[in-house]
This record gives C-alpha cells, structure tokens and sequence, in this order.
C-alpha cells in the first residue's frame, strides 16, 4: 500500500534533532502506545520529544497514560521547527484542537486505516507516509520501524506495543485467515517481556460495579432495525453521572452486540457534550462501514468506522439507518 518501507521511516526520524509525536482525538491503546513507545525510543536515542494529544483520555485502558501528554505544542519548540509524526490517523483533522500546528513542520504519517479517495486530505498528507490498511495496528508499524533498527526491545516498550496491537486486534479475535503477522508480532514481544496477562488485566480489569450496571442500561435501550440486521444504542452525559470513575471503554458492549444471531452492522452514539456526539460503528465482513462514515465526514476501517455528529440523536438515528439500508439488505 506504501513505497515507503519501515526502515526509510527509521532513518527520517533519526536524522531530526526535535519531534513532536501527534496522534487522533479521543486516542485509544493502539494510538496511545504508538505514540509512548516511539516517543521512548528516540529519547533513548537522545532526540527532543514530546507527545501531544487533544484527549479525552476517557477509554479505560489508557487513563494511566493521560499524564504523559500535553494538549498543545509549546510556541518555543515549535521555533524549533521539529518534524512532526503522525500516529494511528492520516489528516491533520484527526488530531482536533492540534491540527493547526501541524501547519509548516515536514510531517512523517504511520497509520493502518483505509485512506479516503485521491485528493482527500488523509489520502495525501504528509512528507513521507508508512500507511498500511493491511497491518492490525498503528503498534504494530512502529514496531517494524523499532525492529529495523536491529537493537533489542526492552520489555516495557515491548508491553506497550503489545498493548496497541492487542487494542485493535480485540485481542486478536478480529484476525482473518492467513493474517499471521500479529501473531508473529506479538509473539517477539512476548519473547522480548512483554505479558499478555498484564496488557489484558490493563485493558479489561478493574472495572467499577456502576460501569457494569450502565453496560445492563445500553444493552436494554438497544433498539434492532431492517430485521433486526443493524443494532443501535446510545449514552449519553447523564448515564455516566452514577460513574464516580468516568466512562470506560465500550468493548465488552460491542462484544456482547456484535455476536447476537442475525446482525451484522452495531451503531453506538455517545453524547460527548451538550448536542454533539462521537459515533462508532462496527460491522461484521463484508459490510463496510468506514464508506459509511465517511459519508458523515468520518472514517476508519471497514469493520470499525466511526464519525462526529452534531444535532440529535433523533435526526442521527433516521439518516443513519437510512444510509445503512442499501447494504445490509
Ligand atoms: P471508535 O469507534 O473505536 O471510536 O473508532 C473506530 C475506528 O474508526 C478507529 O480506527 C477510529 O480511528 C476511526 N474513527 C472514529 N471516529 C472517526 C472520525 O471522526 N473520523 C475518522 N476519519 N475516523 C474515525
Ligand atoms: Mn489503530
């Protein structure tokens, strides 16, 4: 998918002094971990780095993280004209609040999801671009450009890696035949310290019983449409009132929708303030839902899409329902 290999990739943020390391709005482990265990790497190698993040660092496995970045890149390293990385997203638009300080720094893109059509901006941004809709996280693509290095991973950089790859791989439920390369990823993270036990305690533990009680609440409300194919449910800021721990990820939520007989297309809405809402979508194969994010500006993978959506949820239901119609039936 790319001409650019891991190693180029290598060589580029080795020859900058100063990075700054970026990755999308409302970041999850892979981007997370992408970022840290980059950002880990080239400190180690003497180079000036920081990592920045619009948040909210709302998902569970990712909140021990949330100090670790900074909202805004400082007008002094800025003048220094650092060159910029862009992780687990394409366009500068992913990055929210950030995206206008990208504005002039060379800029190298990793990411793994389904570039937009020619002339959309995460089609074509960036200087040099490590884009690969095939790889199973952006992890696993910063691992390839560690590796071409030839020194060994420690085990902390390697856990979070494996962090990222577990993240986005389900925990490697979402792996087609013949996709061996996770397994093999993860395996040399394994063999490098990383647990598996530990990254899947981080991202499915320690859950609140009031996290458990609102999961019970967004699986009653979910509503079933065009014969019960497309499943639709919604949160919004009142629900997570009761939380004292803030709201947590939604993978057990997708999990227990996504297996029920009959559906292949899950819709969650979650109100993120006042009138405004981030809008996940997942499919089962071949339903594509990163073409139907894309159609509300959004995008994704073809099994994991989302978009934002400003309105009601009233308005979102009936357009989005409509849109996933022609495919599901
Ligand atoms: P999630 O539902 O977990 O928030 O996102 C699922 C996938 O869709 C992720 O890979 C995420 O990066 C992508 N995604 C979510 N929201 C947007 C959006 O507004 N725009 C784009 N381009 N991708 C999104
Ligand atoms: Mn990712």
């Amino acid at each position: 998918m790319t001409d650019t290999s891991p190693r180029q990739i290598l060589d580029a943020l080795c020859a900058a002094d100063s990075l700054v390391i970026l990755g999308h709005e409302e970041p999850d482990g892979d981007c997370v971990a992408s970022q840290l265990a980059l950002a880990e790497f080239l400190s180690s190698r003497g180079k000036r780095v920081g990592v920045y993040s619009a948040g909210p660092f709302n998902r569970y496995e990712i909140r021990a993280y949330a100090g670790r970045f900074r909202p805004a890149i400082e007008a002094d390293t800025l003048r220094r004209k650092p060159l910029a990385v862009l992780l687990d997203c394409s366009s500068p638009k992913r990055t929210g609040s950030l995206a206008a300080q990208l504005a002039g720094l060379r800029t190298v893109v990793i990411d793994h999801h389904q570039p937009g059509p020619p002339g959309t901006p995460d089609a074509d941004f960036g200087d040099l671009r490590l884009v690969d809709p095939a790889a199973p996280a952006a992890a696993y693509l910063v691992q390839l450009i560690l590796e071409s290095s030839g020194d060994p991973l420690g085990s902390e950089l390697a856990e979070l890696l494996l962090l990222g790859l577990c993240t986005d791989t389900g925990f490697f439920c979402h792996i087609p035949a013949g996709s061996t390369a996770a397994f093999e990823a993860a395996a040399r993270l394994v063999a490098a310290g990383a647990s598996p036990r530990a990254v899947h305690q981080g991202i499915y533990g320690g859950r609140s019983f009031a996290h458990r009680r609102l999961l019970g609440a967004l699986l009653q409300r979910t509503e079933r449409f065009h014969g019960g194919r497309v499943l639709f449910t919604y949160q919004s800021l009142a629900d997570l009132r009761p939380l004292r721990d803030g709201p947590a990820g939604n993978d057990e939520l997708y999990q227990l929708l996504r297996t029920v007989d009959g559906s292949d297309v899950l819709a969650f809405v979650r109100e993120r303030r006042a009138g405004e809402y981030s809008v996940s979508l997942r499919s089962a194969p071949p339903v594509d839902v990163a073409a139907v994010a894309r159609q509300f500006g959004g995008g994704g993978h073809r099994q994991a899409a989302g978009f934002t959506w400003t309105g009601t949820v009233h308005a979102l239901r009936t357009l989005l329902i409509g849109r996933l119609a022609p495919q599901t039936e």
